[in-house]
């Protein structure tokens, strides 16, 4: 923490110094203050040393003569992912003129789950969310209060707006559905709230979703040009604000000027593990699996040119988002077993707490979930008290759990051998590579605590209990996988940079995983798909907030 103390405090030293300096002047000044050693090494609390960010050092400013082609608009947003292209996608139909640039070929996208807070399609289906408070203090709660309170709210109270405004400006196109997915266990609960998002509207090749790829044509319609293969090195500064930005195109530099202000919608951190070292949580840094695509585009360009402009990071270390996404992508809230055959955990659990203690486990990448030829009758009885992503359907939109979906994820994981099947258990065990006499004595004592009603070994729900006495046994294999990191420069409700002395920066915003403040400690699954809820509100709000001043 001291070592991030001293980097923001670094880099608010060098906005301060810099006074009448040029922009690029300032930069310059801001490394020169960072609170380094004569020999550039970065000084921690207590007087050891550690080699300084690779960012610390900003780039020296481009050269007009080397500038091949210079564009104005009205709004230059960084990055074509979902917060990006929520906010050309607004501001274009508001009127103003917008200039995307994209660092990839194509706009980027992933996942399925968008939140919003009782959206009219959820009040259509009779599905009213929890009053608002309880999810703000859910939310607040599992980030260890360490997020800003504001930030939450702003998602409570607009993102339904947000869904709405989707879902009209789609028609036919679009279909936005709420789902019955969540967790709802004694310890953590998932609020429902989250939908799926399907249409026509989508490029499967490049594996662009359907909201995504709606929103990215309708800003093209509305005059929005979008510069792909273009990335983003540098924002202008001028006298304290940002004016534009210089980014990087196959023919040469190129300079966007915008006139009211710049949106970063840059994502995440994750795809640079030294930015994971100096803003992360140090487990973002533990999966053996990072499932971002495109990959290598999250490297953390937007905090950086943030940070080179005045801005800093979120006070507090970036949140891992970490799903069990891996191998067969189901394991129900039976017996787990590591890669030794031993159980090792309260199943009854949500996603993150069950990545993490895989992650514990000898090996650290997959752990088997166990039952028998009763599984239907068992999953069913405990989706209504537990549930969840992996557990659960990914995407139920039936107020009743139905076998079908789970069953052709099974059939596909024995295929693809992420699921092993046996009549016997020992098979099972041989199938598995698991130690059979460690496996068998924990599938005897798993027995014997449902026959006793109580589970003495981790205190699962009793009710969650289950026999594995039935053949056919099964064992499917799950794992985690990094995500993403979300979080990124300080921001106010406005979504403002925020610079020296917590002030915004003019000309200055930031939406998405590029925006920090939003969680902390972990990602909280307070709903389903708020990473992707609160993305496209950021972008919509930012959106309104330069247009309408
Ligand atoms: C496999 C997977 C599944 C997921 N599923 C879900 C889900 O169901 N629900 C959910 O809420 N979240 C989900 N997430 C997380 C979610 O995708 C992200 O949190 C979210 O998309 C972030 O949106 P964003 O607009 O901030 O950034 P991104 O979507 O990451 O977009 C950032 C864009 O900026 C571009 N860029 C970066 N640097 C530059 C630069 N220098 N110049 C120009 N452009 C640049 C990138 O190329 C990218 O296109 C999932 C993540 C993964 C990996």
């Amino acid at each position: 923490m001291a070592k991030k103390e001293l980097t923001r405090r670094g880099f608010l030293t060098g906005a301060a110094a810099a006074g009448a300096l040029t922009a690029f002047g300032a930069m310059t000044g801001c490394a020169a203050n960072s609170g380094t050693t004569d020999s550039g090494q970065k000084v921690e609390q207590g007087g050891e040393a550690k080699t300084g960010w690779s960012w610390d050092t900003p780039p020296e400013p481009v050269a007009d003569g080397d500038i091949v082609e210079t564009v104005e608009a009205d709004i230059v947003i960084v990055g074509a992912g979902i917060s990006g292209v929520t906010a050309a996608c607004r501001a274009s139909e508001l009127g103003a003129s917008v200039a995307v640039v994209e660092k990839m070929s194509f706009p980027s996208s992933r996942g399925g789950h968008y939140a919003a807070y009782q959206s009219k399609a959820m009040t259509a289906a009779g599905m009213m969310n929890d009053p608002k408070d309880q999810i703000v203090a859910d939310w607040l709660r599992f980030s260890g209060d360490r997020n800003k309170e504001e930030l939450a709210w702003l998602f409570i109270n607009r993102s339904s707006e947000v869904m709405d405004w989707l879902d009209d400006l789609s028609g036919d196109e679009l279909s936005i559905i709420p789902i019955y997915t969540h967790y709802a266990g004694p310890q953590y609960y998932e609020h429902i709230g989250t939908h799926v998002i399907r249409g026509e509207f989508a490029d499967n090749e490049n594996k662009i979703n359907a909201p995504v790829y709606f929103m990215w044509k309708k800003a093209e319609e509305n005059g929005a040009t979008f510069y792909f293969d273009a990335p983003a090195q540098q924002l202008l500064v001028e006298d304290g604000k940002v004016t534009g930005v210089i980014a990087e195109a196959s023919d040469g530099y190129k300079k966007f000027a915008a006139r009211k202000a710049v949106i970063l919608a840059t994502g995440d951190i994750s795809g640079d593990t030294e930015m994971i070292e100096a803003y992360g949580d140090p487990l973002g840094l533990k999966p053996a699996v990072n499932a971002y695509t495109p990959a290598g585009a999250n490297t953390g360009d937007g905090q950086k040119m943030g940070m080179w402009a005045g801005g800093h990071m979120q006070e507090y270390p970036v949140p891992t988002m970490i799903h069990l996404i891996r191998y067969c992508g189901l394991c129900f809230g039976f017996m787990y077993v590591n890669t030794e055959g031993k159980r090792f955990m309260n199943e009854d659990t949500w996603i993150q707490a069950k990545s993490i203690r895989v992650m514990e486990q000898p090996g650290g990448e997959y752990a088997w979930s166990v039952f028998d030829a009763n599984w239907q009758k068992d999953v069913a009885a405990s989706i209504p008290i537990a549930g969840g992503q992996f557990w659960d359907d990914m995407s139920r939109t039936t107020a009743e759990w139905t076998p079908d979906s789970a069953t052709k994820v099974i059939e596909g994981a024995l295929e693809s051998g992420n699921a092993v099947k046996a009549d016997t258990l020992e098979e099972l065990a041989a199938a598995m590579g698991v130690d059979e006499k460690t496996f068998l004595a924990e599938v005897e004592n798993y027995n014997a605590l449902y026959a006793a009603g109580e589970d003495t070994q981790f205190h699962k729900r009793a009710e969650l209990l289950t026999e594995i006495k039935q053949p056919p046994f099964y064992a499917l294999k799950f794992g985690p996988s990094l995500l993403a990191m979300p979080g990124g420069l300080d921001v106010n409700e406005r979504l403002q940079v925020l610079g020296e002395d917590d002030e915004p920066i003019e000309g200055l915003y930031a939406v998405g995983n590029a925006s920090g403040g939003r969680y902390a400690v972990d990602y909280p699954v307070f709903i389903n798909g708020n990473s992707h809820g609160s993305a496209m509100t950021w972008g919509y709000v930012a959106a309104e907030n330069i247009v309408n001043g």
